[in-house]
């Protein structure tokens, strides 16, 4: 069997033998980047280097890229533990031409190292294209022998990538995986195209156009190529899983979550297991680039999630802090490949054992007061805004944690109820400070405070401290 580290290896040295530069995964606080929360996609650290901002040595390069898609743009939190494919922390294995290499070679080198390299047969694949892009369909009907039935045509953004409003762009054409007829879900296109069965392996973007405004799009003299692949995806693949949660590395991290709570790990609260194998990686590796539990920003991402794994182990009847006690594990598992992890190993630890500790007191009589104010309701009713705020306020949940709560449930939250609790709440303590014989000035350092978030202290080669959600 491949292990996620052998997979991960292959892909580097594939595109190095390429002659690709083997680039070094950027952290997962983006240093060029203030508009982005987190890292959450291979191109992140060239982004100037394809606008042409920045020169590097190499005009190709393979990584294989930290990312976290929670709290931003992409934001797959609440698509854990339900879907087979996805994870708030995960790599993305990715190869980058600088204006060197295009389509043709593009999809030629994955083509290639799919189905030579890791022997994946050509019936279980199919792709799409961006409508438009009738060359990209014509490489892949030349270097595949597909048929046009197996190149789907696809007209939406799903298809054409664009960095910002303006900027570099371009359609895009990924490789999907057909996991079988007895999974639910049907081919890219199609309406139930979100269901697991046909599984998006790879994306291609091929950035051929620069839009210059709204309404004027010119050619890129020189077109580059970014492409992604999910490492756990692929993994899956080659390891005859359907789910992400069953290949090697989930698989040790689940066990050890079965060891610290005597739960079955395939049993029906297997959701539980997997939510909180996934917050642990994120976690781990927030912490480890530079990020601490806040009530702000980023920070506040990293507490919601921690928050969410901690009511999992609840869940699972932990009656002591047990996160912390998974640690081990996956330093054990991703330790190699990635340093930081080994090195910040101290500090996720007590981390977690300091916001584990702190929350266990609250946790147990906030999920209690939620039952008692949910009793009476039926699937498709709404939990008061104001007890929300409650939660948040006095029992420190994160409003997504309460919704997530209720969600099995198809219980919702009124959400304007509890902007308006936290408005009140504002009010009142600007009110206290401002009487409380500071001078006006401080009332405005609130006002500007509450309005854009304190500041995370992120070293002092940044050049901006914090963006927000
Ligand atoms: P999906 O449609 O499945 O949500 P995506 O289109 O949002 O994926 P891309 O933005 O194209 O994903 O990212 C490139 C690749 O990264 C995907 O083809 C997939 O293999 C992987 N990937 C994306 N999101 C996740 C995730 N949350 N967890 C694991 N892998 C992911
Ligand atoms: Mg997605
Ligand atoms: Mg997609
Ligand atoms: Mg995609």
């Amino acid at each position: 069997m491949q292990s996620v580290s052998d997979i991960r290896r292959t892909f580097l040295e594939y595109f190095g033998k390429n002659g690709h530069e083997i680039v070094p995964s950027s952290p997962l606080v983006p240093r060029n980047d203030p508009t982005l929360m987190f890292t959450n996609a291979g191109m992140v650290q060239f982004k100037n280097v394809f606008t042409g901002l920045e020169k590097r040595a190499y005009s190709r390069a393979t990584t294989s890229q930290k990312c976290v898609r929670a709290g931003g743009k992409h934001n797959d939190l609440e698509n854990v533990g339900y879907t087979a494919r996805h994870h708030t922390f995960f790599e993305m294995l990715g190869n980058f031409s600088f204006g060197d290499y295009f389509k043709e070679r593009a999809i030629e080198l994955a083509w290639n190292l799919i189905t030579k390299e890791f022997g994946l047969p050509a019936d279980r694949l199919l792709v799409t294209v961006f409508s438009e892009d009738e060359e990209a369909a014509g490489y892949w009907r030349k270097i595949t022998g597909f048929s046009n039935s197996k190149i789907i045509r696809i007209p939406t953004s799903d298809n054409f990538w664009a960095m910002g409003d303006t900027g570099p762009c371009g359609p895009c054409s990924e490789i999907f995986f057909d996991h079988g007829d007895h999974i639910p879900g049907g081919p890219p296109g199609s309406p139930d195209q979100d269901g697991d069965r046909f599984i998006e392996i790879w994306n291609l973007v091929f950035m051929q156009f620069e839009q210059l405004t709204k309404d004027e799009r010119v050619n890129l003299p020189r077109p580059s190529i970014d492409t992604g692949m999910g490492l756990e995806r692929i993994a899956a693949v080659l390891q005859g899983k359907h789910n992400n949660y069953d290949i090697d590395l989930f698989r040790t991290l689940i066990e050890a979550v079965a060891h610290e709570t005597g739960v079955d790990p395939d049993g029906p609260q297997s959701a539980s297991h997997k939510v909180i194998a996934d917050h642990l990686r994120t976690t781990a590796f927030l912490i480890a680039d530079g990020v601490l539990p806040s009530n702000e920003g980023r920070g506040y991402v990293l507490r919601r999630i921690m928050r969410r794994a901690m009511r999992h182990a609840h869940i699972l009847g932990a009656q002591d802090p047990m996160v912390f006690k998974l640690v081990p594990s996956l330093v054990h598992e991703m330790g190699d490949a990635y340093p930081e992890l080994v090195r910040a190993q101290p500090l996720i630890t007590e981390t977690l054992k300091l916001e584990e500790g702190r929350f266990k007191k609250t946790l147990g009589t906030g999920l209690k007061l939620l039952e008692d104010e949910t009793k009476a309701l039926d699937a498709g009713g709404t939990l008061k805004g104001d007890i929300a705020f409650k939660l948040y306020d006095t029992f420190g949940f994160p409003l997504d944690l309460t919704q997530d709560v209720l969600r099995a449930r198809d219980i919702t939250v009124d959400t304007a109820g509890f902007e308006k609790a936290m408005d009140e709440q504002r009010a009142k303590a600007r009110a206290a400070w401002a009487g409380s014989g500071e001078t006006a000035d401080q009332a405005i350092w609130f006002d500007v405070r509450q309005k854009v978030g304190a500041t995370e202290f992120l070293g002092y080669d940044t050049e901006r401290a914090e963006g927000q959600i």
